[in-house]
């Protein structure tokens, strides 16, 4: 098999710097630039490189690491783009518009497909292909940040894409510490959120990296019976360690936790279950996400009706608990929440 090379993303500034041990010190700064903030493509686009330069980085490295196989775009402005890498996986990205004026979320991947198999998500039914690299994270966002020009800035970015960001842990962090640093893709922190299916060592992890991220944790359920039955790697870590190791996340990250519910017909939509919702969380520094179910081909359940989606909003609201009822995007194209499936090719 070809070895594919890394994407110039995939390496930090302290291993760039040394890459150009024998150029000139101002050359990090010209290339980081390149890359991070100009609408270039290729090596052969920063003219202000020798072209000796260009040649030994193209050489060693990709200039992007995903390349485009398909654009949907949405009636409401969302855009899915079907994104190909080196060795031929699959993976879809999301570019979504905010309420901010030009401002553009990008819901990136961090796998192509996912093996945590939620029984709800059409990311779960295809399996996993393998963890993308670092690189293939950053490229994500880059490729929406060279070609959105004025009217679609993407300023803020969230790993609700493919797969699970914590079960590709060592990639996420590069990928996060490359979105938030000044010199390269330069979110800050307050910007990138990390979603989860609740793998507490990995939200550990991810306190201890000193960032103060946002995280978003996949609830779904507050009791373990009927978590066990959306989220397979509930069999194994109950409510009660999640929630210890969320509440190290606020305490450590001083961030407020999301918690993430899709809104599922008779399944945990009921008010007894909202009043479970205020038991579990009512205390922490949290914020709870409702989400209408968005289907796909095969889905087995149905969503919640808005009007009763609204009353389980009220009882966990009344009962202490931040809640809000998230606006669903880009469903006509599959790209809402929980349908990103890639077209069923990922490799
Ligand atoms: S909800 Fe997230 S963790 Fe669960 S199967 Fe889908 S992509 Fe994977």
């Amino acid at each position: 098999m070809l070895a594919i090379p890394p994407s110039i993303t995939d390496i930090s500034v302290e291993e760039l710097r040394s890459e150009l041990d024998l150029e000139p010190r101002y050359r990090l700064d010209q290339i980081q630039h390149a890359v991070y903030s100009t609408n270039s493509t290729s090596f052969d686009d920063i003219l202000t490189l020798p072209v000796g330069t260009r040649e030994a980085l193209a050489k060693k490295f990709s200039y992007e690491a995903v390349a485009p196989l398909r654009t949907e775009t949405s009636l409401d402005g969302t855009k899915k783009v079907l994104l190909r890498t080196g060795d031929g996986s699959v993976i879809e990205t999301v570019q979504m518009p905010t309420e901010r004026h030009k401002a553009t979320t990008i819901c990136l991947s961090s796998q192509a497909g996912c093996a945590m198999g939620c029984t709800f998500c059409a990311t779960g039914d295809i399996g996993l292909t393998r963890n993308l690299t670092s690189g293939e994270i950053i490229d994500q966002f880059l490729y929406f940040r060279r070609r959105s020009g004025d009217e679609q800035v993407p300023d803020r970015a969230v790993f609700m894409g493919m797969g699970e960001p914590l079960a590709n842990l060592a990639a996420v962090e590069g990928a996060v510490r490359g979105l938030v640093e000044p010199g390269r893709v330069g979110l800050g922190a307050r910007r990138v959120t990390v979603s989860t299916v609740g793998l507490p060592s990995g939200i550990r992890a991810l306190a201890d990296w000193g960032l103060s991220i946002g995280l978003a944790i996949s609830l779904h359920a507050a009791v373990d019976e009927i978590r066990q039955c959306l989220v397979p790697v509930a069999r194994r870590i109950l409510l009660e360690e999640l929630m210890d190791a969320s509440t190290y996340y606020q305490r450590i990250a001083g961030r407020r936790v999301t918690y993430e519910y899709t809104m599922l017909e008779g399944v945990n939509d009921s008010r007894v279950q909202a009043k479970e919702v205020v038991h579990l969380l009512r205390g922490q520094r949290c914020h709870l996400n409702l989400i209408p179910f968005n289907s796909y081909p095969g889905a087995r359940y149905r969503g919640t009706a808005p009007d009763r989606i609204r009353d389980f909003r009220d009882v966990v609201g009344l009962g202490g608990v931040s809640v809000t009822i998230r606006r669903t995007r880009g469903r006509d194209i599959s790209g809402a929440c929980g349908q990103l499936h890639a077209g069923g090719l990922t490799n």
